[in-house]
Parts: structure tokens; sequence; C-alpha cells
């Protein structure tokens, strides 16, 4: 995790609050967009556990008053994640199209798109646990698809003691022991911080594995 990962989380609520009167600020979501695209070639869903804004704040605003239960894993099946993503381009393709070209409208068009989602993302961080929105966002699974080998959580089980530690500690929740280079990973380095015996790194995929 970068050091400025923490203090990404405000971003979110000024381009969807602030957005609202300087539709200009929607642009930022451009920002997001290219840099998921430049980054997920080569490290996956890094950006998520590193940059972004709406990760940071789930994890450091929303994770302090969130119920923290386990998150259901039919949200993580690619049959609900593939249509939403779909869905979702083709509503914005259909929405940005109808701003002919406005400046403001098509920045107005981004402020709603990320209040919306950040309000969805909120709701079940909140009740449910704060990744919830994160294992079916379709940014994330764009991520996890361009991503699917790059930069692959490894576990050393010559080292590992099977204390599970860093499962408990895992923002998505996975099953890092058991499966590993899971493409859902934000690479967000957690588990390896509290690992013990210093099992657990990122490298190329192991086929061998
Ligand atoms: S899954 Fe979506 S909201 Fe969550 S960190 Fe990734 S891009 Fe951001
Ligand atoms: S924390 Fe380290 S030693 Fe413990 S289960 Fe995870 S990888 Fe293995
Ligand atoms: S497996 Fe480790 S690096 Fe990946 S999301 Fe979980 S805690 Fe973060």
């Amino acid at each position: 995790m970068l050091k400025i990962t923490p203090y990404m989380g405000p971003l979110v609520i000024i381009v969807s609050i602030a957005g609202l009167w300087y539709p200009i600020l929607g642009y930022f979501m451009l920002l997001v967009f290219g840099a998921i695209f430049l980054i997920a070639p080569f490290r996956g869903r890094w950006f998520c556990g590193n940059l972004c804004p709406r990760g940071s704040f789930m994890d450091f605003w929303v994770g302090k008053i969130s119920t923290k239960k386990k998150i259901p894993r039919s949200l993580k099946s690619y049959w609900i994640r593939v249509p939403l993503f779909l869905l979702m381009m083709v509503f914005m393709g259909y929405r940005l199209i109808n701003t002919h070209g406005i400046i403001n409208q098509i920045g107005m068009v981004l402020v709603i798109m990320c209040l919306t989602t950040s309000s969805i993302a909120v709701l079940l961080g909140v009740t449910i646990a704060p990744r919830t929105w994160c294992t079916f966002c379709p940014m994330g699974t764009l991520q996890s698809i361009v991503g699917v080998n790059k930069y692959p959580l490894q576990v050393d089980m010559e080292k590992c003691i099977k204390c599970h530690k860093c499962e408990k500690v895992c923002p998505m929740y996975l099953n890092i022991v058991d499966i590993t280079h899971n493409p859902d990973c934000i690479k967000c380095g957690r588990c390896i911080d509290v690992c013990p015996k210093d099992a657990l790194s990122f490298g190329k995929v192991n086929r061998s594995s």
C-alpha cells in the first residue's frame, strides 16, 4: 500500500457532492479510467488496493462503521459481474451520447455516475463489508479480466504454518492459502504485512504451484 492510499478517500466526496455544483469535477473520473487502463495490463487490480479513491474511502472511512460481515460468494461470480459491466457500459454510452458533447453535461453524467455508485458502495459497505461493492464493481471486474495473471500474490508453502492471519486482514475476504494468485487480489499488501513467517510475496505466476 502506498503512503497516500489512506488519504485518497475525500476525493470521492469532492467529486460526488461538489461536482453537483461544479460538473467539471466529473472529469476526474476520466483520470481514474485512464489510470486503470494503464495499470491493469501489468499489475491487475493494483489500482483498487493502492490508488482508487473509492476503495480508500471504503477501507478507511466506511470501514470504521461497517458491520464487517462476510461478503456473499454469489457477488464474486462472473455470471453477475460481466453482465453488470456490459449493462453499465451501455447505460453510460447512452447517457454520454445524449449530452451532444456539451462539456458541462458530460461532466454531470460522470458526477452522477460517481455519486450513484458511491452511494451504493457506502450502503453495502456499512451493512455488509467495506469492500462489498469492489467485489462486483465493473471497473474492478475489468481489471481482474485484463490483468488476470499479473503481479500475483504467491504463498511459499514451505514457510506457511497455516495460521490464516493473512486471510483475517484481507479486505476482499480472499482464500489466500488455498487459492493463490486470485485475480481479485487488489495488491494492498496487508496480508504480507501480518504474515509471521514472511511466506507471502508478489511475483510471477508459478504454474507448477
Ligand atoms: S473495485 Fe471499483 S470502486 Fe473498488 S477499488 Fe476498484 S475501481 Fe475502485
Ligand atoms: S499469515 Fe503467512 S503463515 Fe499464516 S497462513 Fe498466511 S501465509 Fe501462511
Ligand atoms: S490477498 Fe493480500 S494483497 Fe490481496 S487483497 Fe487480500 S490482503 Fe490484499
